[in-house]
């Protein structure tokens, strides 16, 4: 099982090519990342999920972007938007399962389960995924960490 991020990502959106439809999609993956040794079909389904939460949380026309580099025996994957953010309180809570953050987002479709998902299959996966919000303005930010194998030392 080998994951391409470049071509999961690719898959993604044109998977998701109607949803995002109402955003401008950026997308900056570092030169030549590492193969990963994961099931496609779990890995596009946390990335979909990640970038539906984008599309629906922030409002038409704002940018989404993906970025993906390798950082200490890692790689990383990021979603960000410029959306409403997520309380510093919720956080954690957003990957329970059923936990909705604003009783407005009852309007919206969904059932509060994508990020539990996420969570349960990139922790299957060896990795971490966290909550936290832009720094400089509003606005979420997604961050996938999954680590590479070791190299053997000769
Ligand atoms: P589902 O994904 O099952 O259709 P959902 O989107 O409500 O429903 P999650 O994806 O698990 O469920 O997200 C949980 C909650 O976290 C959302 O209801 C929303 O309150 C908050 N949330 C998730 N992503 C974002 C985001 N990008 N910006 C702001 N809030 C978010
Ligand atoms: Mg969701």
């Amino acid at each position: 099982q080998a994951v391409y991020v470049d071509e999961a990502v690719g898959a993604v959106l044109r998977r998701a090519e109607t949803v995002l439809a109402r955003h401008r999609i950026t997308v900056t993956l570092a030169p030549e990342l590492p193969m990963l040794r994961l099931d496609p079909t779990l890995f596009e389904q946390v990335l979909f999920n990640l970038l539906d939460n984008a599309a629906k949380y922030a409002p038409e026309g704002t940018p989404i972007g993906i970025e993906g580099w390798q950082e200490n025996g890692s790689v990383i994957l990021q979603i960000g938007d410029e959306g409403p953010g997520i309380p510093p309180a919720d956080l954690e809570r957003v990957f329970d399962i059923f936990y909705r953050v604003r009783k407005t987002d009852q309007v919206l479709a969904g059932t509060g389960l994508g990020l539990a998902i996420c969570r349960g299959f990139i922790e299957a996966m060896g990795g971490t995924i966290r909550a936290a919000n832009r720094p400089d303005r509003s606005g979420a930010l997604f961050r996938i960490r999954l680590p590479l194998p070791q190299e053997i030392a000769p």
